[in-house]
């Protein structure tokens, strides 16, 4: 059983083939995993099989033709150095990671021209992503003509939502337009809740969890009984934590300021909101971490700042899940800089021990995941858990193809 996984984004397309067969050596590793990213007029393309051959070219684009070299990554699949011993017939589903399943795609789904439609419906909410998956489907329709689409959708896990949490209190009439919180990074937080409860040897019905899915795109979920019962971003994924390149929460008085006051139209708006706040905007350095951390460590005071911010608007994030839980049994770290960042843990739970959340610093200092990092007499569990999107897209995409 042979999945290929699509996870197209606004600057990169991401793909992975996994063997879910009973008998393969790895489910979890990936034969063959491919990157294209874009970057301003250039292309590259970077390819890796599970034997450790590697395929990389650069290439320069214009940029309306960007992404137009997934055929070209694909074709890697079998071609040297990285070709597999299989061809188009031997890939039993393409499973694609779709972020905004609006408010009829709650479940994963075999790509329809009814379904393409409900995606394309959605996408002025979520324009990074939306538009790059129904390429990357569209795509994949061409390139594997017998083989099903699977859509997964990041929004699907939070349809849980308890109507307090979902329901914005603006006019009741945007809640029946469809104007209502639907939550991102399901996949992970879902995984995240039911990887802890298997880590801790805890039932997941009996878990109070609040997962961190702290990426380029950073938000939170409050997990019980396995379901999301509260999360941080909201109608698209622009609301919640302070990001990479987005602000997470503003005060929207600020928005109806800069537009009648003809600071900036609505186009511009867009822009800053989703490529020119968060880490990037406040430090005027990078909307990477690392970047950050190594500013914040030669004194640069508007990393620092941005540091600040980003820790001060997790802490009062999970102690708001918790409050959305009545408790907490476990913490969950995961993505980017909640796998790899101690400093970001350690600082984030210093000031939330009044919920009993206490690490062992040198289990957070070494931690590699999947791992527990808390004190032994924390009396909440604290982890650090990888993100294996793409594993989980393949194995929903099996799970709907043939059920157990
Ligand atoms: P993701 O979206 O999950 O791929 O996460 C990407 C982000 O993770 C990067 O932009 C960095 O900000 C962050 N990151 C990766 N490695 C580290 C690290 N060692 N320390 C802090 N942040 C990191």
């Amino acid at each position: 059983m042979k999945i290929l996984v699509l996870n197209s984004g606004s600057s990169s397309q991401k793909t992975a083939l996994f063997d879910l067969s009973p008998q393969a050596a790895d489910p979890a590793s990936p034969l063959w995993e491919g990157k294209l990213e874009w970057d301003g007029s250039k292309e590259t393309i970077t390819v890796t099989n599970s034997d450790g051959k590697k395929f990389r070219e650069e290439s320069r684009v214009l940029p309306e033709k960007r992404g137009s070299s997934l055929g070209k990554m694909l074709d890697q699949l079998w071609q040297p150095p990285t070709g597999l011993d299989l061809d188009r017939k031997d890939i039993a589903a393409v499973g694609h990671r779709i972020v905004h399943g609006g408010p009829r795609l709650t479940e994963p789904a075999i790509v329809t021209p009814e379904v393409k439609r409900a995606i394309a419906s959605v996408s002025a909410i979520a324009p990074l992503h939306n538009i790059a998956g129904l390429d990357g489907i569209e795509y994949s329709e061409g390139y594997f003509p017998k083989v099903p689409q699977i859509a997964v959708f990041d929004t699907a896990f939070h349809s849980t939502l308890p109507l307090a949490a979902k329901v914005y209190p603006g006019p009741y009439e945007w809640y029946e337009q469809g104007i209502w919180r639907y939550g991102f990074h399901g996949i992970n937080h879902a995984y995240c809740a039911t990887r802890a409860a298997r880590l801790l040897g805890r039932d997941l019905a009996s878990l109070k969890t609040v997962t961190c899915h702290l990426g380029n795109g950073c938000s939170l979920a409050a997990v019980a009984d396995g379901r999301s019962m509260d999360t941080t971003m909201g109608f698209s994924p622009l609301e919640g934590l302070m990001m990479g390149t987005r602000p997470g929460s503003l005060d929207p008085g600020i928005l109806t300021h800069l537009l009648r006051s003809r600071q900036i139209t609505q186009a511009e708006l867009d822009e800053v909101l989703n490529h020119q706040s968060g880490l990037l905007g406040i430090s005027g350095i990078s909307s990477d971490m690392r970047d950050i951390l190594a500013a914040v460590g030669t004194g640069n005071e508007r990393a620092r700042l941005a540091f600040d911010i980003f820790i001060h608007r997790l802490q009062s994030g999970i102690a708001a899940m918790a409050g959305s839980l009545a408790g907490l049994d476990a913490l969950v770290f995961s993505a980017g800089i909640g796998e790899n960042s101690p400093e970001i843990r350690t600082s984030c739970c210093e000031r939330l021990a009044f919920l009993g959340i206490e690490l062992d610093q040198t289990k957070n200092s070494l931690a590699i995941p999947d791992v527990e990092v808390s004190s032994p007499g924390s009396r909440v569990r604290t982890l650090v858990i990888r993100a294996q999107e793409d594993l989980c897209i393949a194995q929903t995409a099996m799970n709907l193809l043939s059920p157990c």
